[in-house]
């Protein structure tokens, strides 16, 4: 089942593994960073410990089917992780769109 959680404008997130740079660990996979996603509702917030340090992060949900498709970045810990505060995680095989 394929979910519509995509930002507004329509652009995919940055496609961090392919960058080189920082590698979010999805549950299912690759991930995207996301500055803004719609049709979704934002679960209880909840610290916790990811590969990058300790976060405070609240899981996102379809709005339709309440599947847990990601979470958002409330709070990071680390100064190095401070620019995800207020993005949102999505799992690519939660959100897939062709040429992604
Ligand atoms: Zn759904």
């Amino acid at each position: 089942m394929l979910h519509s959680p995509i930002d507004a404008t329509g652009k995919k997130g940055v496609l961090l593994n392919d960058e080189g740079k920082w590698q979010p660990q999805g549950r299912n996979g690759r991930a995207y960073l996301f500055t803004n996603v719609v049709n979704v509702t934002i679960g209880v917030k909840e610290d916790r410990q990811l590969r990058t340090g300790l976060h405070t992060v609240a899981d996102i949900c379809c709005y339709q089917c309440q599947e847990v498709l990601g979470w958002k970045y409330e709070k990071a810990f680390e100064e190095s992780q401070k620019y995800k505060e207020g993005k949102y995680i999505l799992e690519k095989v939660k959100v897939m769109k062709e040429n992604w």
